[in-house]
């Protein structure tokens, strides 16, 4: 089955969860259908979902016999257990001939080059493709296919289209998140249920209220995000360049989707038989009366803003988890830690001590401090402003024996690599290197000869991935947050080039284009009238707003130059305790994500981090000395150390 629209062939896009489900949609007006096998897959919550090896070729056969497509999804982050199972299962996928894998993990890609396999290679939307340089790359490395960003509206698809023929996928209906691709990690971090790792806990969909310059508004679920509806808009993503219109839903009923399906399919059919009188409006009444929760065309048309979160009472109450506690650091966490680090490495150097900074200011402490290096921020919390050239060069003139890195912001548009190309070819900064947060911006600047440190948006999680982005041209790979600690072992062990790590501080666990300091605009504050209830927050100042949850925590959200938010956790990240361990297994580059400390809070982090890289043995004493700014200090994902198997519940 194929359709086409001006001689290019349009694509609908289905999933199927199971065997029985496939077997409808396939027999529905999808073109093709995706779907994941038992292992390496997202969507992995329910082990009575996904399809065996024997089903997945039947699937294949059955979807060839009648001219249709089948995609297995291989898109999770791998841990080292999925790295044992990638080589059998990728040849037998190479066996069974599926039209195209859809991933995420580049280890897939190390596996599928060194075992020399035929296999055709999507990325998948949470490789978060959202700039030209990413595509370019991406093409180099044989992927065929980019499933965009979410958070890209179709005026830059658009232009992107009309710089190169890689084939542009789009999701078109159903359930959306509200932070970029792949960059969301508090599930990871909380629960040790990764949502790269297609074990997400929603904590997005919880009821927060929101508090800020002591006042409090009653905004309920104000990350919860309406769902993807584009069916209105089919003419629009054609005209966008777009050749696959994908359509959300692997956990969704077989009823549900054939019938959404084929709503679809015969708005694709009637757009392509007569343009011109085309009924956009035709069923959408129907679409619209089926919905859970209220729909949206997200970020198609730009963005969205608070028209984007969903109100209807129906599909806001489900609940996937409900707030816990950031767990806090223990004595017997911390031995059990220990007692897990005890590998002696040779690779083990006197350890460097890195900070990345948000202002001017924080980055002259770190200088006095005399870290090693200092790492400035591409997206600063306002009020503060993006270093000036001027800034940069008086640190760079003053740095002594520190090294100075500029780092990119994460999401990067076109724009974006205008302006640092320009920085960086036209001027002499006197930087060290450059910390970098996406493909597309490693791809651009390495012919600058700087070093390349790659950052946490990276979301490296396996040894594989590191061998992937070495070639690349990385010096430095910094670890994901959300690796446990078994799995860091592993890395660390086998990674070809130094590991960092981030052992201190607040780094952003959501990360979105939507603005939450938008509701304070909007929503009348409970507390208005009584001034003398109005509350500070807890640990950050008060114009820095914080979602309180049910259990009252207060997580910070900083909103950045670019307008976009950063959620934290309410405690600090804090691996000072077993620094000397890690730093005997292998690991000599730790990093303090400092961005949202005050001078002050600052220079004692650094101070008794200095003391710490200096002399190891004193690192429980130190760490006893140390009070937090925020709710306390809590593990992150280090405290998971069993690594959790993908369909654990
Ligand atoms: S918590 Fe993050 S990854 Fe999970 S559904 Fe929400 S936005 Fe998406």
């Amino acid at each position: 089955m194929s359709r086409f629209f001006n001689k290019k062939e349009i694509e609908l896009l289905a999933p199927a969860g199971t065997f029985e489900i496939f077997k409808k949609v396939i027999h529905s007006g999808a073109d093709a259908v995706y779907l994941g096998g038992k292992k390496l897959n997202m969507r992995m919550l329910r082990s009575d979902y996904n399809l065996s090896n024997d089903e997945i070729e039947e699937a294949i056969a059955i979807a060839h016999s009648l001219g249709k497509k089948v995609y297995i999804t291989v898109n999770n982050l791998l841990n080292q257990e999925d790295l044992k199972d990638a080589e059998e299962y990728l040849e037998f996928l190479d066996k069974v001939q599926p039209d195209a894998l859809i991933i995420q993990d580049f280890a897939i890609l190390e596996f599928i080059n060194s075992l020399k396999l035929n296999l055709t290679l999507h990325s998948s939307v949470m490789m978060n493709v959202h700039n030209l340089e990413t595509i370019i790359d991406l093409k180099e490395c044989g992927i065929t296919r980019v499933v965009t960003s979410r958070d890209m509206d179709l005026q830059t698809i658009k232009e992107l289209h009309k710089q190169t023929d890689m084939e542009l996928e789009y999701f078109t209906h159903g359930d959306m998140c509200i932070a970029h691709g792949a960059q969301c990690l508090y599930s990871g971090m909380l629960f040790g249920k990764s949502s790269n790792r297609g074990l997400c806990m929603k904590p997005c969909r919880w009821n927060f209220t929101i508090k800020k310059d002591g006042l409090s508004y009653p905004s309920q679920y104000p990350m919860a995000v309406k769902d993807m509806y584009m069916y209105e808009h089919l003419p629009e993503m054609i005209e966008a360049g777009i050749i696959s219109f994908k359509i959300e839903g692997r956990m969704r009923d077989s009823d549900y989707l054939v019938t959404m399906i084929n709503y679809y399919s015969d708005a694709i059919n009637r757009y392509i038989s007569d343009p011109i009188c085309y009924d956009r409006k035709k069923d959408a009444q129907s679409i619209y009366e089926t919905r859970i929760r209220d729909l949206s065309t997200s970020s198609a048309f730009g963005k969205p803003g608070l028209s984007n979160i969903n109100n209807r009472s129906e599909g806001t109450g489900k609940i996937f988890s409900n707030p816990i506690d950031e767990i806090e650091i223990t004595n017997e966490k911390i031995q059990e830690i220990k007692t897990l680090l005890q590998v002696k490495s040779c690779n083990a150097q006197k350890p460097k001590l890195s900070v990345k900074v948000n202002s001017y200011s924080q980055a002259v402490v770190s200088l006095e401090e005399g870290v090693d290096a200092i790492y400035l921020s591409g997206e600063v919390y306002v009020p503060a402003t993006p270093f000036s050239k001027n800034e940069i060069l008086k640190l760079t003139s003053h740095k002594k024996g520190t090294k100075i890195y500029l780092c990119f912001p994460r999401m990067m548009l076109e724009e974006d690599f205008s302006k640092y190309n320009h920085l960086l070819t036209e001027n002499n900064l006197g930087l060290d290197g450059l910390v970098v947060t996406n493909l597309g911006a490693i791809h651009k600047f390495k012919s600058l000869g700087l070093e390349l440190i790659g950052d946490y948006s990276l979301n490296i999680y396996n040894h594989k991935a590191v061998s992937f982005y070495e070639k690349q041209g990385l010096s430095v790979a910094t670890l994901s947050l959300e690796t446990p600690l078994i799995d860091a072992k592993d890395v660390i062990a086998k990674s070809p080039i130094p590991i960092e790590i981030i052992v201190h501080g607040s780094p952003t666990v959501m990360y979105m284009d939507h603005d939450l300091y938008e509701n304070t605009k909007i929503l009348e504050p409970t507390n208005i009238l009584e001034p003398t209830i109005r509350e500070n927050n807890s640990f950050v100042n008060n114009d820095v707003l914080v979602l309180v949850d049910e259990k009252k925590h207060e997580h910070p959200v900083q909103k950045d130059n670019y307008g976009r938010n950063h959620m934290m956790l309410y405690k600090e990240l804090c691996y000072l305790p077993f620094l000397k361990e890690l730093n005997e297994s292998g690991v000599n580059n730790f990093r303090i994500e400092a961005c949202s400390y005050d001078d002050i809070s600052l220079r004692k982090v650094l101070n008794t981090y200095m003391k710490a890289v200096n002399d190891l043995s004193q690192c429980e004493d130190l760490f006893k000395s140390l009070s937090s700014s925020y709710g306390g200090f809590t593990l992150g994902a280090f405290q998971f150390n069993m690594a959790l198997k993908t369909n654990d519940k």
